[in-house]
């Protein structure tokens, strides 16, 4: 039996260490939903909610995160015996409509508490068990630049960071597009994997036309290249290209996958915590993808270390995961808010070890970037830069 003692919620906006270009925002800050729940034993556990671009990309913001957890979900927390996940976690739903991704921050942090209850990682407690000890880790090159993007790619190969660089596009012209990832496909050649995120931006007709050619000028994989919602424009799609469609926008949680499969609307999911609405989910995801023979991709919200690590058990679990992840969202960012980074080496993440998440959080950094911040020494250009970019 274990009671919740104290929930503190808090936004945390942190610089990024350049704009990262999307479809539909520009990206200068990215802010996370931390939530950090204790429990009467003292136990403490954390979790992450967070979005990109405000309500630019889905129908959460940061500010309605932290509100749904506040209001609506920690008063559920209070009733139910929080060493008992599913339970809780099944009376939240009740509670709560949607909300997917303050339920994965909370879900988050409730493994984290039970992990470190019964001393065994997080990725212990999701489907089968933990399968690998890391992950594959991708790149997006998103400046928006060409030859900036291949220096980029260039840069991380030498440093053998990243092989597998996503471009994000679809807010120029169809063939300027391709012309962008033929150049980056051409330059780093067999050395890595391209590929390319529209985030829903073309039309039937424009992916139609799309597709095929960044097919042809190398590129390995189109993810949500039309909207989400248009499953049945999915399907014609996938049946007529060779060049598989990743499904990212179209997914949230294992209702949706089911859907996807049964229409063979893509033939790659990208698995997300916060999509999905918590851990345990996007597991089930996994599964149905790997029932239906669809290739899996363990993908970001460009969460940070928390929300990173909490991705990472989750990954660790799933037996075929042919695509890799995108797990970078720290990197992207000036400061990480762990004690101790997160171990990106040798084109992959380690999956941390310790008990829960394995992670802890750099109380100064937190009192530093929180969006209510405590300290009140205001002196760093990294402070500017957060207030310009939230
Ligand atoms: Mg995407």
């Amino acid at each position: 039996m274990a009671v919740l003692s104290h929930a503190d919620t808090f936004i945390v906006d942190v610089p990024t260490i350049r704009p990262h270009v999307l479809a539909m925002a520009t990206m200068h800050a990215q802010s996370m939903v931390i939530v950090r729940l204790t429990d009467t034993d003292g136990v403490e556990g954390v979790g992450e909610g967070t979005t990109i671009g405000g309500l630019s990309y889905g129908d959460e913001s940061p500010e309605s995160i932290k509100s749904a957890i506040d209001t609506y979900i920690v008063p559920v927390l209070e009733t139910c015996d929080i060493a008992q996940v599913g339970a809780t976690m099944a009376k939240v739903a009740k509670c709560v409509r949607g909300n997917r991704f303050a339920k994965c921050a909370v879900e988050t942090a409730l493994l984290d508490m039970a992990g470190k209850r019964l001393g065994i990682p997080v990725s212990e407690l999701i489907g089968g068990g933990r399968v690998r000890e890391s992950l594959p880790i991708a790149w997006t090159l998103a400046s928006g630049d060409t030859a900036r993007d291949i220096a980029e790619g260039e840069e991380m190969l030498a440093r053998r960071r990243h092989r597998i660089f996503k471009l994000k596009i679809g807010k120029r012209e169809v063939r300027e597009d391709v012309a962008h990832v033929g150049a980056i496909c051409k330059a780093l050649g067999d050395r890595a994997s391209v590929r390319v995120d529209v985030n829903q931006n073309w039309s039937e007709a424009q992916a139609k036309m799309g597709m095929a050619m960044l097919q042809d000028v190398g590129c390995d994989l189109v993810e949500q290249p039309i909207a989400g919602d248009d499953l049945a424009a999915m399907t014609r799609l996938s049946a007529t290209h060779a060049i598989p469609l990743m499904a990212d926008e179209a997914l949230h949680g294992p209702r949706t996958a089911l859907r996807i499969a049964s229409a063979s609307a893509a033939g790659v999911f990208a698995l997300k915590i916060a999509q999905s609405g918590g851990l345990f989910a996007t597991a089930e995801v996994a599964a149905i993808g790997t029932a239906a023979g669809i290739g899996l991709y363990g993908g970001t919200m460009l969460e940070g270390g928390v929300g990173t690590a909490a991705s990472a058990h989750v990954f660790a679990t799933v037996p075929d995961l042919v695509w890799g992840t995108e797990l970078f969202g720290p990197l992207l960012q000036t400061e990480e808010i762990l004690s101790e980074p997160l171990a990106y080496g040798d084109f992959s993440l380690a999956v941390p070890s310790g008990p829960g998440l394995g992670i802890a959080l750099d109380e100064d950094k937190l009192a530093f970037f929180r969006r209510d911040r405590t300290q009140s020494v205001i002196s760093a250009p990294a402070l500017h830069a957060a207030n310009a970019g939230a």
